[in-house]
């Protein structure tokens, strides 16, 4: 199977995303390769300035590999597995 993304890019993609995140229809975790609709997630890590954490933790396995439609990567359950394989 030729590789048709840029997992080192995508795994970029999945941090300091929290513009991304919410601007996106749908995220999906790499992790545990569930999805859901970004208003489920309610955590968030790398806190700036004023307190707001700009890295979403999965709401379902707690994990930092979360990724939002709007970062361009597919969110299906192909493209998660691939990345998990690659990541952990
Ligand atoms: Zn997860």
């Amino acid at each position: 199977m030729s590789r048709k993304f840029d997992l080192e890019a995508a795994h970029k993609a999945s941090i300091y995303s929290r513009e991304q995140v919410q601007s996106s229809e749908i995220c999906g975790c790499f992790y545990c390769c569930d999805t859901f609709v970004p208003d489920e997630i309610n955590q968030w890590a790398d806190r700036d300035k004023v307190g707001i954490g700009q890295t979403p933790l999965c709401p379902k396995c707690g994990i930092d590999s979360v990724l939002g439609s709007a970062s361009g990567y597919p969110i299906t359950l192909d493209f998660l597995r691939e990345m998990k394989r690659h990541w952990f």
